[in-house]
């Protein structure tokens, strides 16, 4: 008689709940003859078992677990191998091909073998924490039992880097405690100490416990063995108890509007995708620009080089001036944009749209007839001018050329600026330019860091004199002209209800000092600032900045608003 053809089935049961097992998981135990698993596993799904043998082990036995799973199998015996979560995931099915790979196993002969997928733990996670892996993610284990502790480290490193959502697995146990105090620390090199940080312990079982955080307090709670750590990328959001990491629809759609500014067969021309692959080869192989972001709502992008309106303002003012139609320190200001002349062709595409703040002077606040005339000239039909609160009108205009746009506005004896997140130098009118003993000061300031890119976006406020009626002593910097010399303040912030003024950090700089003082704390801030940290989180994170120490402002009682949100 022909011997029976043994089987494997290597089963992911899932977080551990009956209802989160596949159906094919089920079938797959019961026609079973043979059980094994580790112990914990094997009482987990008790509750499935009828007349199965059951082989369990303790948790460091998969080797021995996997060559009974085979020996029993080449009996002609149809055997379960369990994991909890997904086999293929830290689970049991690679182990399980190993073994079969030393005894020289072909899959058409010997025993038969499936792979049962099941809820790995980074997916059940997510799901009990929001929607926190909806960009890209990976999975790195803790565990240096296997691994080398480098070789994690290293991963956790690129991962961190490169902005991944990552599932830490295997975070802590009873002798592993530094491995996750380490991994803390690698990810804040990165990362902001905001960022959203989900614990999840237990995901689907009794015990079941969800903790939102972030980076910065994580070590505070408990993480152990059956914890699985989320930590969100640079988008992740913490919205009403819910971790979610957005997809990226709001570059192409209006999340608030049930108009959309692109029709269905717009959506996915790589005209609406400037940031893709066809783009950028389109852009390279043309010579050309494909400078095609479709007129969205919001502020949008402009070249096919540049990913973000910021990058392709300073792109085009980069461009300029290497060309010497502007000046203004912006060379340096963004190296990662591409100073393709070319891309900045935007009337290839009458759908292109140029963004740039614009302003008669650092302190002449006065739009001549002429100037105004010029700008409903460029703006024309369809583009826009929007007078800002930080002296200055910024200019969107579709289809338009910016070279041309740049060179017309300089001829006006307009300045120009990127927009964004770049330092900003907001000055006084020095009393109608009565007042004008600083304002020379201010102009180089203007010209050494104004438009430069920053982590976040950087206002310098800068007043004539000790009245500070602008509110200079509101801004992340503030510079005060008093007595022949410069008052300095650092850190405030404007808008939020935790709203503050700037902490006062020196008096009576002088004149030739005061430039270089903030283009010190402009580069420590540019240098060591995370992406997106706002200056007066940065001082406070780092507790001194160019010399100047941070101060805890008082503890404010904050109480329900009485009327409004
Ligand atoms: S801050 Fe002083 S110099 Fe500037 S506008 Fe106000 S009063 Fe005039």
């Amino acid at each position: 008689m022909e011997k029976k053809r043994g089987k494997l089935l290597v089963i992911g049961f899932g977080p551990g709940a009956f209802e989160q097992i596949t159906d094919r998981a089920r079938r797959a135990i019961e026609e079973s003859e043979v059980i094994i698993g580790y112990n914990t596993y094997v009482d987990l799904i008790r509750g499935l078992l009828t007349t199965q043998e059951i082989v369990r082990t303790g948790m460091t036995e998969e080797v021995s677990r996997a060559q009974e799973a085979v020996r029993q199998a080449e009996m002609g015996r149809t055997v379960a191998v369990i994991s909890s979560g997904d086999a293929g995931v830290y689970g049991m099915a690679g182990l399980i091909y190993e073994v079969l790979m030393e005894k020289k196993w072909h899959p058409d002969e010997g025993v038969e073998v499936e792979v049962i997928p099941g809820i790995s733990s980074i997916n059940s996670c997510a799901a009990l924490l929001g929607a926190p892996i909806m960009h890209d993610a990976c999975t790195i284990s803790l565990s240096d039992h296997l691994t080398p502790w480098d070789t994690i480290a290293k991963r956790v490193e690129a991962a961190a880097a490169t902005d991944f959502v990552i599932a830490l697995y295997n975070p802590r146990s009873g002798r592993r405690t530094r491995q996750i105090a380490e991994t803390q620390r690698i990810l804040l090199g990165h990362r902001s100490p905001d960022t959203p940080v989900g614990l999840v312990k237990s995901a689907y079982r009794d015990r079941q416990q969800i903790v939102l955080t972030t980076l910065a307090d994580m070590l505070e709670h408990e993480i152990g063995m059956l914890t699985t750590v989320i930590i969100g990328n640079s988008s992740t959001v913490v919205y009403d108890g819910l971790m979610i990491t957005p997809r990226g629809y709001q570059r192409k759609y209006t999340l608030n509007s049930e108009e959309q500014r692109l029709r269905p067969s717009e959506r996915l021309q790589v005209a609406a995708e400037p940031w893709s692959l066809s783009a950028k080869e389109q852009a390279g192989a043309s010579g050309e620009a494909k400078s095609v972001q479709p007129d969205f709502p919001a502020p949008a992008s402009y070249s096919a080089s540049s990913s973000s309106p910021l990058e392709a303002a300073m792109e085009a003012l980069q461009i300029l001036e290497a060309k010497g139609i502007v000046s203004g320190g912006y060379a340096g200001s963004a190296p990662s944009a591409v100073a393709n002349p070319s891309t900045l062709s935007a009337a290839v595409n009458p759908n292109a749209l140029f963004e740039v703040g614009v302003a008669p002077g650092i302190a002449n606040k006065k739009f001549t007839a002429r100037q105004m005339a010029l700008l409903a000239e460029i703006a024309g039909e369809q583009g826009e001018m929007e007078y800002t609160p930080h002296h200055q009108i910024i200019l969107r205009i579709p289809g338009g050329d910016p070279e041309r746009v740049v060179a017309e506005l300089k001829a006006e004896k307009l300045l120009v600026f990127p927009i964004g997140d770049v330092a900003q130098i907001k000055a006084c009118d020095f009393c109608n330019l009565e007042k004008d003993g600083s304002i020379p000061v201010a102009e180089e300031l203007n010209r050494v860091i104004g438009g430069l890119k920053t982590p976040k976006e950087l206002k310098i406020g800068f007043n004539g004199c000790g009245m500070a009626c602008y509110g200079a002593v509101l801004e992340d910097i503030g510079i005060v002209y008093r007595k022949g010399a410069y008052d300095l303040f650092l850190g405030g912030k404007t808008i939020g209800r935790n709203a503050h003024p700037a902490q006062p950090a020196a008096e009576g700089i002088a004149a030739d000092q005061i430039v270089d003082t903030v283009e010190r704390i402009f580069r420590e801030y540019t240098d060591k600032a995370f992406p997106g940290e706002r200056f007066h989180k940065f001082f406070k994170r780092v507790g001194t900045v160019a010399g100047f120490r941070h101060e805890e402002q008082p503890a404010v009682a904050v109480a329900d608003a009485v009327c409004g949100d």
